[in-house]
């Protein structure tokens, strides 16, 4: 079965973090820069303390009527954490997703932070494989197989 290590390989590991002192506005500019929909909020020791999504931006911020620019990171942030790791399977990482209603998940690996999935991660990956897998068919049914 496919894990998250297969997605990493792919995308590589980087993550956008942002200290828990930055303001929204700066977390915002980030996440528009780099076009993510989410930034992870880490400690002094690059430890993940919280993460902040485009969902906390409209419900904390907006709707809240704070200011991003006078408004901590730290403020409006998730603090508790949902991490996977990258032997956790994909149908496994959507179910969290799906239970937990997040569409981000840092990767963890002997306690440090080696990547992050998003949903849109998983999706592309999925139909990729089920674009192979047609493919596979079709030439097995086509006679196209290789014998
Ligand atoms: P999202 O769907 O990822 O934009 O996030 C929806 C809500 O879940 C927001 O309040 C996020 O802060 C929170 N959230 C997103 N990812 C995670 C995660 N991995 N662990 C905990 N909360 C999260």
């Amino acid at each position: 079965m496919e894990t998250i290590a297969a997605i990493l390989r792919d995308k590589g590991n980087t993550v956008f973090t942002v200290d828990p002192q930055t303001t929204v506005l700066r977390a915002v500019e980030t996440m528009c820069v780099y076009g993510i929909g989410s930034v992870l909020v880490c400690d002094g020791e690059g430890q993940p303390c919280g993460i902040f999504t485009e969902r906390d931006l409209m419900t904390q911020v907006i709707l809240a009527r704070r200011d991003p620019e006078g408004t901590r990171v730290e403020e409006v942030m998730t603090s508790d954490v949902v991490c996977v790791e990258p032997t956790t399977g994909m149908r496994e990482a959507m179910a969290i997703m799906t239970e937990k209603r997040c569409r981000h998940l840092p990767v963890i690996h002997d306690g440090l932070l080696v990547g992050l999935v998003s949903i849109g991660d998983l999706v592309r990956c999925t139909s990729r494989n089920q674009e192979y897998e047609i493919r596979v068919l079709n030439d097995y049914i086509t006679g196209r197989y290789p014998a």
